[in-house]
């Protein structure tokens, strides 16, 4: 670290505000490093709004992700273990006409009127 740097440091972290601004005013390394924390420090506040919108979007997303997730397993489990369905559809099986619920006759036909 150079060492106007560890100079501003010392000033900054030990002495008062007014002990920091009065030598700022004095010693031109610490002006310069000063102005530089200034800039540094508005670059922070400019980015900070844009941080935090980025990060609700963030916790959005995990939850819509979640609730997905959630309906999506619903889904399958439902499905899984809906008897009626894994009964009728086994690997194959054809599904006859009388199965599908239509009228058939004693042939198993549909039946036309
Ligand atoms: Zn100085």
């Amino acid at each position: 670290m150079d060492n106007k740097y560890q100079e501003y440091e010392s000033f900054f972290i030990f002495r008062s505000d007014e002990e920091l601004e009065q030598h700022v005013s004095q010693c031109s390394d610490c002006a310069s490093v000063h102005d530089e924390m200034k800039k540094v420090s508005a670059l922070i506040q400019e980015v900070k709004p844009y941080y935090k919108k980025r990060k609700n979007q963030f916790k959005i997303m995990k939850v819509a992700c979640a609730l997905l997730l959630f309906i999506f397993c619903g889904t399958t489990v439902g499905v899984m273990t809906n008897t009626d369905i894994t009964d009728t559809l086994t690997y194959g099986q054809v599904l006859s006409a009388e199965d599908l619920g239509l009228p058939v006759d004693s042939y198993g036909l549909i039946m036309v009127e």
